[in-house]
């Protein structure tokens, strides 16, 4: 059961709720969104039935969700959340840019990856710190080097900061630093990392794993919403496919479903999905034509000489393509282009 409070509701009134809650041998997790407090209750059949919260001060409403994720369920939203990333909005009614370099490898490269993120519309700057490398012998990122050159460049180039946390012990540094965590691929079912993000408090990015269902995925969020945070964004960045020529598939299907199934945005990294520069901008353009949120991109300065993901980097004309596309193609679904919102 799903217990949303009025926009009015007081501390004291949530409070309250909760030691209802408890007092009929029920759980309570308390999720602040932007809009509104939800509490979500776990409990048996009777304590359910027993509680009766409707005429508790500060309730506005009590629903019973038959899906399995209760509190990212689509069930008895009207509409779609919009989640704010240091002012910036992802939601239903506009398109945000996130672009950036796949990781921080130097101050002077990231800050030409920011520079060139943002000519090209991005609203938001990507970088990974905190590599989860498929090779033990691949570059595993620069770690809090990395992420006080994030900082350093966001100052610069006004762009709030998304990037990356892999381990439960980072997650406070990284918290210090990010105005976004993102959850890679690779820790999507990391139940205690999950939980760890969602008691930061600070918006989350959940990127499907590679096997991933909906539902699985959905459930992921579940667990970060459950530990009081709704502000996540979820991330499609294809999924593992018996084709070679392509590093993952892109589930363009996911967009127009996974909106239906849940009130979370949605976006997508057309970047990751392919692996090579030639198809991001055609993905990119799927995504948006399908209703996304919103697309995050890896852009360098120099991607023959990248110590990740040079391959499918946006450089030059392929910039200008995606730059282009971002222009006009939401528009003609009705969105604007998220730029940064005072408060
Ligand atoms: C990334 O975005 O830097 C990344 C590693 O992506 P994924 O987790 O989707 O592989
Ligand atoms: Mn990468």
């Amino acid at each position: 059961m799903v217990i949303v409070m009025a926009p009015s509701a007081t501390d004291a009134d949530v409070t309250g709720v909760v030691a209802h809650i408890e007092a009929h041998g029920g759980q309570a997790f308390v999720s602040r969104g932007v809009m509104r407090t939800i509490i979500g209750v776990v409990g048996t059949e009777d304590v359910l039935e027993t509680m009766d919260a409707a005429g508790l001060p500060g309730v506005s409403e009590t629903m019973r969700i038959t899906a399995p994720y209760k509190l990212v369920s689509a069930q008895n939203h009207a509409k779609r959340t919009t989640v704010r990333v240091g002012g910036v909005p992802i939601g239903p009614d506009t398109f945000t840019l996130i672009a950036g370099p796949c990781a921080v490898e130097t101050a002077e490269q990231t800050l030409a990856a920011a520079h060139m993120a943002k000519r090209a519309g991005a609203t938001l700057l990507r970088g990974g710190a905190f590599k989860p490398r498929t090779s033990p012998y691949a570059f595993q990122g620069l770690g809090k080097v990395g992420l006080r050159i994030l900082a350093e460049v966001r100052d610069e180039v006004q762009l709030p900061i998304v990037t990356e946390v892999t381990e439960v012990a980072d997650v406070d540094i990284v918290a210090q630093y990010a105005d976004m965590l993102q959850i890679g691929t690779r820790n999507m079912q990391n139940f205690g990392l999950l939980q760890a993000v969602g008691a930061t408090g600070k918006p989350v990015m959940l990127k499907r794993g590679l096997t991933a269902t909906y539902e699985e995925w959905l459930m992921a969020a579940e667990y970060i919403a459950q530990r009081g945070n709704l502000d996540i964004v979820l991330c499609e960045r294809g999924v593992r496919s018996f084709e070679p020529a392509i590093r993952n598939m892109l589930d363009v299907s996911a967009v127009p479903l996974v909106q239906h199934l849940s009130h979370l945005p949605l976006i997508v990294d057309p970047s990751h999905a392919a692996g090579r520069r030639d198809l991001v901008v055609p993905l990119a353009r799927a995504a948006m034509a399908a209703g996304a949120d919103g697309v995050m991109v890896d852009v360098h300065p120099n991607p023959e000489t990248a110590l990740c993901d040079g391959a499918q980097a946006l450089v030059g004309e392929s910039l200008d393509e995606l730059a282009e596309a971002v222009t006009t193609i939401p528009a003609l679904l009705g969105r604007t282009s998220a730029t940064h919102l005072a408060g």
